[in-house]
């Protein structure tokens, strides 16, 4: 844990956020059954501002970061803020920082006004010298724990100023709440399928979207679609929306061998079928060792499932707004993550650049509790059709250190619809 304390009772911590997961979480390239998570307060003025890092297990080419890291990062911050914090008190130092000048109208228009209208407001001093202390590691020579350290400061932040100001994220960032946008549940990579089987009833307990794991298996992963689907008919009798996780393990041509034991297997699972994500390697579009004609199989691979109607997402490969180009010719869409992207301004940038690009967004989570989830629920109306936000439902109840936040509502019958109430900041107590 670390503190650096302000003045008057004023502070910014960091602790290890431990998680104990309902089950193992398994993956391609991991299997979990904890997490050391982060947990960033800023405290001002009686009132605290919460953020969370979801820190999975490193992995070259996108996950970069654990606890001692973030920690790292924030003490380093700190040292940064204070010099800040100290000129911006002295108003005749007063350097000149726009936080939201990359993005137009009517994105945060009530947080520029509020800081334009009231620059002194102490309120206001926090929170420009926190962002010119965030903002000056933009440069490339960051680290590149980076931008999983500044999501959960900047979480942090506007958490506060939400709370400060008695307004929801969602209104702060100047978005509508997320009606309509469905979380999926994710379940884990076993090599137990009946593990997976139990994990997937209770997903369908909050949600008929689910998302399933697989490794570079396709016979396993055929399998496994097979029981989980029937564990899906037992309780439904209509079609929702599925995903495939393959976190880079597939090949052109086991991604094609997979549609097609799908199709004649399975062919009654394909219209549920929404997409694939991140079935190529990480470093698909960065890497001079993927031959041309590797890259071309991709986008075959796109156009071929495109002509089933089934999309393709990227998720290791696009972390902030500027990967986002280099990677749409092979996918239909993007998965955003908060501490990928660096925060919820980060995670706006390529939502809109994912736009420019004619490209699907989607929202993902790390593992993490509620907070991490609550915070991008906020973001969730500007996805296409919503993501998987359900961090909260992996970990067990005794690990979540705050109370409130999203919920899963039904409508129409249908299961998963993400719901936020008007609570101000991110909304947990
Ligand atoms: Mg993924």
């Amino acid at each position: 844990m670390y503190i650096h304390s302000i003045d008057n009772g004023n502070y910014l911590s960091v602790k290890e956020y431990l998680l104990s997961l309902r089950s193992p979480f398994g993956t391609s390239h991991s299997t979990s059954v904890t997490r050391k998570n982060a947990f960033v307060e800023i405290h001002f003025e009686g009132t605290s501002g919460f953020g969370e890092v979801g820190l999975p297990p490193k992995k070259d080419g996108c996950y970069y970061a654990d606890y001692n890291d973030v920690e790292m990062f924030f003490k380093h911050f700190c040292d940064k803020f204070k010099t800040e914090y100290n000129s911006s008190r002295n108003q005749a130092n007063i350097k000149i920082h726009d936080p939201f000048k990359s993005f137009p109208s009517p994105y945060f228009d009530g947080f520029k006004n509020r800081m334009s209208l009231a620059p002194s407001a102490p309120i206001n001093i926090l929170l420009l010298a926190l962002f010119k202390a965030l903002d000056s590691y933009d440069e490339p020579s960051a680290p590149p724990y980076a931008p999983a350290s500044k999501c959960g400061i900047e979480m942090a932040m506007f958490d506060l100023y939400g709370k400060y100001y008695k307004e929801p994220l969602y209104n702060t960032i100047n978005i509508p709440p997320p009606n309509n946008k469905v979380s999926f549940y994710t379940s884990a990579l076993n090599s137990d399928i009946s593990e997976m089987e139990n994990s997937t009833r209770l997903g369908l307990k909050y949600t008929d979207c689910i998302k399933i794991k697989l490794n570079e298996n396709v016979d396993n992963g055929i399998q496994i679609i097979k029981r989980l689907y029937h564990v899906y008919k037992q309780s439904r009798n209509y079609n929702s929306y599925w995903s495939v996780d393959a976190n880079a393990s597939w090949t052109p041509s086991s991604c094609l061998d997979f549609l097609f034991r799908l199709k004649s297997e399975l062919p009654e699972f394909l219209p549920m079928l929404y997409m694939i994500e991140q079935p190529f390697p990480v470093d698909i579009v960065m890497s001079s060792q993927i031959s041309n004609d590797i890259l071309q199989s991709w986008s075959h691979v796109k156009d071929v499932y495109e002509s089933e109607g089934i999309l393709i997402f990227a998720d290791e490969s696009i972390s902030t707004s500027a990967q986002v180009p280099l990677v749409s010719k092979f996918v239909h869409g993007v998965n955003v993550k908060l501490e990928k992207a660096g925060g919820i301004r980060g995670a706006l940038l390529a939502i809109l650049t994912a736009r420019e690009y004619g490209l699907e967004t989607w929202f993902g989570c790390m593992v993490s509790s509620k907070l991490s989830c609550t915070c991008s629920a906020h973001m969730l109306s500007l996805s296409s059709i919503g993501g998987d936000l359900d961090g909260e439902l992996l970990v067990e109840d005794s690990s979540q250190l705050l109370s409130g936040g999203m919920e899963w509502t039904s409508d129409s019958g249908r299961n998963g619809y993400v719901y936020l109430s008007e609570e101000n900041g991110i909304g947990l107590k």
